[in-house]
């Protein structure tokens, strides 16, 4: 079995769940590649070499400058036309899903969404994705190669495998015409700070408990004492008092930090499935009978109000 896991990069560095994705499949075994594809990037591909792919393919051309999903079709098609790969997983994102249905149509190939995992059975690649709301986790499958899976992100840790580094291949692909007729402009970044919800070890996530958009002032310097990122329920996001990128959820993304700090979140099961791998869960809500406290490993019964401001202190005494 041939794997091809499309490494996706953003401002000099792989996205975590790119990397997250080729270490499941290296897990799963077989011959796992990764491919990166971009302007000045053969360092970067090398930057990959440890997380389980015996080869980095990399396209590096100055075609490929601007993060444009089309180009990076043609990218794959010839790569995975050259490797021979029999499946090609991508670690969900805006691009990543452009990409994946692009050369899905490209290919004629049968693209799977919103995976969560995978197995083997007897050999053959399955796939599990959630279904019915959430509320259950089907398994699919493909009946014709390659295979192609759009992952959950936040669904995989990257894991380094220590082993041998993997082989860093170029190769060269020019786009097609009609693949460069759209230019990008402009590109506008998410003015933050701190890591983002992808990627950082503690967040504190807030819903419709913190009572309105100034609430989240109370989440905001929780996370900042715990050097964290700021998450949001989907009733605070449509309500607008916090922005749709921080949304945890079925709606949402997947995170999994290390501590998960819940406040005034009333724990349904379309916000949960977004959250449940975090290493800790800690809620803080004031209705004993809340949802939330039957999946949380600490629970605070009270109100958030009193106990929010009084952990960020204790947190800030205690790092001083
Ligand atoms: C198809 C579909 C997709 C969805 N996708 C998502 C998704 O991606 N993400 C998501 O989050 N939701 C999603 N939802 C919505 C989800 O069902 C819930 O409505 C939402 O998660 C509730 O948000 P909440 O916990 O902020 O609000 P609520 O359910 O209103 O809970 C607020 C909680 O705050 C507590 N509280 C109030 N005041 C205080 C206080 N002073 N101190 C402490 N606690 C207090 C209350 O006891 C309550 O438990 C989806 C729903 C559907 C139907």
């Amino acid at each position: 079995m041939t794997t091809l896991v499309f490494l996706e990069h953003h401002e000099g560095a792989i996205q975590k769940g790119s990397l997250g994705v080729l270490s499941r499949a290296a897990a799963l075994g077989g011959d796992v590649a990764g491919v990166v594809v971009g302007s000045g990037v053969a360092d970067l591909a090398a930057s990959a070499g440890s997380y389980g792919a015996s080869t980095i393919y990399v396209v590096d051309d100055p075609a490929f400058e601007s993060p444009l999903p089309q180009p990076r079709v043609d990218a794959l098609e010839a790569v995975v036309s050259h490797s021979g790969a029999e499946n090609v997983l991508f670690g969900a994102s805006v691009l990543a899903a452009d990409v994946a249905a692009g050369l899905a149509a490209r290919l004629d190939a049968g693209l799977n969404w919103d995976v969560t995992d995978f197995s083997l059975d007897g050999g053959a690649l399955v796939a599990k994705r959630p279904a019915l709301g959430d509320t259950v986790l089907v398994d699919v499958g493909w009946t014709s190669t390659p295979r192609l899976a759009l992952v959950r992100s936040g669904a995989f840790d990257p894991v380094e495998t220590g082993g041998a580094a993997a082989s860093v291949e170029s190769v060269a692909v020019t786009p097609q015409d009609f693949s460069t007729a759209a230019r990008m402009v402009e590109q506008a970044h998410e003015e933050t700070s701190g890591p983002s919800i992808e990627d950082a070890e503690v967040i504190v996530a807030g819903g419709r408990g913190l009572g309105s958009p100034d609430g989240f002032k109370l989440a905001e310097d929780l996370a900042a004492a715990l050097g964290g990122a700021v998450a949001a329920t989907r009733a605070v996001v449509d309500a607008g008092w916090y922005p749709y990128a921080a949304q945890v959820g079925q709606t949402g993304k997947s995170v999994s930090p290390k501590l998960y700090i819940a406040l005034g979140i009333s724990g349904a099961i379309q916000h949960k499935v977004g959250m449940q791998n975090s290493g800790a869960i800690v809620a803080i809500n004031k209705d004993a009978n809340a949802p939330i406290f039957d999946f949380a490993d600490f629970g605070v019964v009270g109100d958030l109000n009193q106990i929010a401001p009084k952990l960020a202190e204790l947190v800030r005494a205690r790092k001083a």
